[in-house]
């Protein structure tokens, strides 16, 4: 780490964020590192306390959770006892929080909650909200998580990122460039990224030489294939961190050749921070559980391990707006082993990804939306590609094309859709010159606008 890295880390940023911010962060991140020298019991029996406090504050002070849990056959809040006993509890959707938001505030909390929005897959706003406190925690969370993949505090950070930037103000433009320098990283939004401009984000990475370089997915695949295929030197950073979209083997392959460094999974979502972060061992995602009860169900709302559930997830420290076993809409498997590494979160073996729009046919034939990056993955001709459907009947594949796209090529897709779909969906191509992405700059592989 550089001297200023340094620096940063153990005398400008604590002093910071106590005197000028005058958040809880730096104390937050201490007893968070600290708690990953306990062994996986403590962890786990420090988890239930948090949780056993957040359920009855939920219970005494949320509309909501009273209401919602008692029409579930609970009647008193200390039934629960155990982590078996809480998922008896039912589950939170993105409906339940859109239709009772006020319910799920506390009257205490009213006003003095941060608020936040997220694009959401579907493009339609989601809002939530949290307290200052548990903002300053999930950072605390997040910087640990970093810390162990060379991206910590201090550590000169790219951050290659999906959010519009387009419409902020000059002043406000140059006021986050000021705090984004304060962090020591510099944003690079991928937001407009176009193929035929690719240098634009080569040149930055090799002027700004960051020590890590944190991305969405997808812009960072096409910079990656940018560079292979055009050999361009470029900056090998010390690690690179993916999180936002799916990450699959084969994007992490042409990744790592590329900046001839590891690429490290997290995975998060807005309305937690980071959930779970791979290590250097790379043998799945450590779950943040000193923070969050991540848990993972089948579709009998049961839970499962080693095998692929829904995610439900409950923060422990956001008592402004609590989030009791929210269904966030991706789904993953949880290891029943520890991680080589010693660190004793445990561990997520695979995120599965978002639940992709499931591709249907008139015959009841459901095609899983997974099926498509591996399809397309084969064919070098396809930069982009995305799969729409609107009607029942048929499907349209919008291709990002390049010169080494066939007409064979176009057969053999066709042969694999039909094998899936049994020759019930008519396939139409689209040739297009990019993909739209949603609001969030995120980047669909399907889209299933069939009610
Ligand atoms: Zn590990």
């Amino acid at each position: 780490m550089s001297i200023y890295g340094n620096i940063y880390k153990s005398i400008i940023f604590p002093l910071y964020s106590k005197y000028i911010k005058k958040s809880q962060v730096n104390q937050e991140y201490s007893q968070a590192k600290k708690r990953l020298s306990w062994n996986k019991q403590q962890l786990e029996e420090f988890q239930w306390q948090r949780l056993e406090k957040l359920l009855a504050h939920c219970w005494t002070n949320v509309p909501f959770y009273k209401k919602h849990w008692q029409q579930a056959g609970i009647k008193n809040i200390e039934e629960i006892k155990s982590l078996a006993d809480f998922a008896k509890l039912p589950v939170l959707t993105k409906q339940h929080v859109n239709e009772y938001y006020d319910e799920l505030i506390p009257a205490s909390a009213k006003g003095k909650n941060i608020k936040k929005a997220t694009g959401g897959s579907t493009g339609q706003p989601f809002k939530f909200e949290l307290d200052e406190l548990s903002n300053d925690a999930r950072q605390a969370i997040m910087w640990r998580g970093y810390g162990w993949l060379h991206a910590g505090l201090g550590a000169k950070s790219l951050f290659l990122w999906g959010d519009n930037l387009g419409k902020t103000s000059t002043l406000r433009k140059i006021k986050e460039n000021l705090y984004h320098r304060f962090y020591h990283r510099k944003m690079v939004s991928t937001f407009d990224m176009n193929l035929d401009h690719m240098d634009i984000y080569t040149e930055k990475i090799n002027q700004y030489k960051p020590e890590t370089i944190v991305s969405y997915v997808n812009p960072l695949y096409e910079v990656a294939k940018y560079i292979n295929r055009e050999k361009i030197s470029i900056h090998s950073p010390k690690s690179l961190l993916t999180g936002a979209e799916p990450l699959y083997e084969y994007q992490r392959k042409v990744i790592e050749q590329a900046f001839q460094s590891k690429v490290y999974n997290t995975y998060g979502c807005r309305e937690f921070m980071l959930i779970a972060a791979e290590c250097e061992k790379q043998q799945g995602l450590h779950i943040n559980i000193d923070h969050l009860v991540v848990e993972t169900l089948n579709e009998q709302h049961e839970h499962v391990i080693a095998e692929a559930g829904d995610i439900v997830i409950t923060d422990l420290m956001n008592y402004g707006m609590p989030l009791i076993r929210y269904v966030n809409g991706d789904r993953a498997t949880i290891s029943p082993s520890p991680c080589s590494c010693g660190n004793p979160l445990p561990m997520i073996e695979k995120i599965n990804g978002r639940k992709l729009d499931v591709i249907k046919t008139a015959n009841g034939q459901m095609i899983p939306g997974e099926l498509f990056p591996h399809l397309f993955k084969e064919f070098s001709g396809i930069t982009k590609f995305q799969v729409k459907q609107t009607q029942l009947d048929s499907i349209t594949l919008l291709i990002v094309k390049n010169d080494q796209f066939t007409e064979q090529n176009q057969l053999v897709i066709n042969d694999e859709i039909n094998r899936y779909s049994k020759g019930e969906l008519q396939i139409n191509y689209k040739f297009v010159d990019d993909i739209p992405l949603t609001k969030s700059g995120k980047y669909r592989v399907t889209v299933s606008e069939l009610k």
